[in-house]
């Protein structure tokens, strides 16, 4: 968003005017002075607050920013943009008009706690920046993270408010352009990458951002030349650790640096790129079983990561359908994993999605099990084929710490529960021994992890099926 400089200036320059008229009328000419007055208060008003609800807007936010810079009081201060959560969900449960009294309200609550040294400022709807000391920043924090909202004091509605929220302490010689710049990105990540309440913009967001739109704008041609590559990483049964099926997973080497998918799934899972990503790595895996299987090799079943951005495409069970035939591999050969979701809208549409690759013949797999939301309805009410448990639920080392005690009872019971409902179990992310032992120990006899290989090039997975035949 940039500073509406033509907009300030016409502001200013009005406001000038109008305290040089008011300079010049004669002291007793008092009803003169009281109009022109009033004109000032509505010129500020008009100038400076958002309409709708009574606050500032974004001209107060940039003609406050300038002020403290040129006190040399800036550094003392902090920035914030936050929008509200789910706000269409009170409107809903309120109706527009209570809903509005109670956004004004908390805009009024936050307002007051920031004393008269901070202002809350309206860009739109219902995003704001925020200008306050330092020192409040607990206040602001606590408040932006969820604050209850009473209607009225006879009237009993209430509201759980809360927020996504960048924030940016001041620092250094920064224009009030830079500083929206960074509340902007760090309420960025918060809302759109890393999906929490709030998020502090550092040099560290700097570089992420910036390896954003390297990722952005150089992916189209990447994939046009082939960049990217399908690595597979073995799965083996426990019973005798012979290779079982693969995980395909995506590596990319740019200008001879081979860059991880840390560094740029979640930049493409914020737009469809994602969805063009895998279906070019499903493309390539059943290349490969194809040229397999021509070649004689045993085959085994390889699973293919899809992103969960691909719940919104209503024809993704043809498109894979469509890639996977027109290479004439069996379907029992691919499995699909995908991660759990968040919300009921996802919970419905990734059923319909999951029932559909079964009645076609895929395996489905639930993957990075007991990370994020899950909910043991998205076990019981979906056709999964594979359970994938986390990495996060293997106890690490041998100590018998009260965090491997618990994750040990975890397993046991995912497992368990797993298996009561058909549901094969793979643990992943298996480093060591210890942890093959307890797996063994609870049934679960599929694994994948560094134990037993790293992620391979294709010309050395191959290698392992050879030795399977
Ligand atoms: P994931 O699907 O859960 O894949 C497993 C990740 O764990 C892989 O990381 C793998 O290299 C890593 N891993 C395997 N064994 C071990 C182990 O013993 N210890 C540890 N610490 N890690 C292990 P990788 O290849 O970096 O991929 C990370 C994530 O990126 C994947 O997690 C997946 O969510 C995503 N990803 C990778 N390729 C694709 C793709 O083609 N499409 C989509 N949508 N996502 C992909
Ligand atoms: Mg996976
Ligand atoms: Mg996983």
């Amino acid at each position: 968003m940039k500073h509406n400089d033509s907009y300030a200036k016409l502001v200013n320059e009005f406001m000038v005017k109008l305290e040089d008229t008011i300079d010049k009328v004669a002291p007793d000419n008092t009803s003169a002075l009281e109009n022109l007055r009033e004109m000032r208060e509505m010129a500020n008003k008009l100038s400076f607050r958002a309409d709708f609800i009574d606050v500032y807007n974004l001209n107060y936010f940039f003609k406050s920013i300038d002020e403290k810079i040129a006190s040399g009081e800036i550094e003392k201060y902090a920035a914030c943009r936050f929008d509200m959560k789910r706000f269409s969900v009170v409107n809903h449960q309120f109706g527009r008009e209570d809903g509005t009294k109670i956004l004004k309200k908390f805009i009024e609550g936050l307002q007051k706690g920031l004393k008269e040294d901070g202002c809350v400022c309206r860009i739109q709807g219902d995003t704001f920046t925020v200008l306050f000391l330092k020192k409040r920043m607990s206040y602001v924090v606590k408040y932006l993270s969820g604050t209850m909202i009473e209607l009225g004091l006879k009237d009993k509605k209430k509201a759980m408010l809360t927020t996504y929220a960048g924030y940016y302490e001041i620092t250094g010689k920064k224009t009030a352009e830079e500083i929206m710049d960074r509340i902007g990105m760090a309420w960025n990540m918060a809302k759109h990458v890393k999906r929490v309440p709030y998020v502090f913009f550092d040099e560290k967001l700097m570089q992420s951002v910036e390896n954003e739109k390297w990722v952005e704008s150089v992916f189209d041609e990447a994939l046009r030349n082939e960049e990217f590559m399908v690595y597979y990483q073995p799965k083996v049964t426990l019973k005798n650790y012979r290779l079982n099926g693969a995980e395909a997973l995506c590596r990319w080497k740019h200008n001879g640096e081979m860059i991880l998918p840390y560094r740029f799934i979640p930049v493409l899972e914020q737009s469809n790129m994602i969805c063009e990503l895998d279906f070019y790595v499903l493309e390539h895996v059943c290349r490969d079983l194809k040229r397999w299987s021509e070649e004689g090799k045993a085959l085994v079943k390889v699973s293919v990561n899809l992103s969960r951005v691909h719940l919104g495409d209503m024809d993704l069970v043809e498109h894979v359908l469509e890639i996977v035939d027109k290479y004439k591999v069996p379907h029992e050969y691919i499995e699909l994993e995908l991660t759990e979701t968040t919300t009921d809208v996802d919970f419905r549409e990734l059923k319909q999605i999951v029932i559909a690759f079964r009645t076609q013949g895929f395996s489905v797999a639930v993957d990075d099990f007991g990370v994020g939301y899950s909910s043991l309805n998205l076990i019981r009410e979906m056709p999964w084929k594979v359970l994938k448990i986390d990495k996060s639920f293997l106890p690490e080392g041998d100590e018998d710490t009260e965090d491997n005690s618990q994750k040990k009872v975890m397993l046991k019971h995912i497992i368990g529960m797993a298996q009561n409902l058909g549901l094969e179990c793979i643990a992943e992310g298996v480093e060591t021994v210890d942890q093959v032992t307890i797996l063994k120990e609870n049934n679960c006899y599929n694994a994948q992890g560094y134990l037993f290989d790293k992620p391979l090039p294709v010309e050395e997975f191959e290698e392992r099926l050879e030795r399977l035949a």
